[in-house]
């Protein structure tokens, strides 16, 4: 709970993203939530992405693979996404290494421009820009 949150905010983990991955609050901007949802694929936690993702586009099932361990965040843009918003846009960096099967490790990176929606007040992932 004091280590530094996954996402890189700066923050504690406590203070950060961990109210959102227990439920005990919701991110009120869809910068937050995307932040929160590395979060939760840092911590291989499927049951938070599934949780906010849209209900139009969510899968029925997510798999994460443990061969990969998320290194960093880096927010590149946002549009909308507000307080006030009902829909936004941020693009973001993502650096990770896998593990592969024979042991090997090399090291990715994941450039998204992902597209959230607010229902009700709650931010949800709907999908690629
Ligand atoms: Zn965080």
């Amino acid at each position: 709970m004091s280590d530094r949150c996954p996402c890189l905010s700066g923050d504690t983990f406590g203070q950060c993203c961990e109210p959102y991955l227990a439920g005990r609050a919701h991110p009120p901007t869809a910068e937050r939530l995307m932040r929160s949802r590395y979060t939760a694929f840092a911590r291989g936690d499927a049951t938070y992405l599934l949780a906010s993702w849209h209900p139009s586009t969510r899968p029925a099932s997510l798999e994460l693979d443990p061969g990969i361990r998320w290194l960093s965040l880096e927010i590149v843009g946002r549009s909308g996404g507000g307080l006030l918003d009902t829909e936004g846009e941020v693009e973001f960096t993502a650096r990770y290494r896998v593990t592969e099967a024979d042991g090997t490790g090399r090291r990715g990176t994941q450039h998204e421009r992902s597209r959230f929606g607010r229902d009700g007040g709650r931010w949800s992932y709907v999908g690629e820009a």
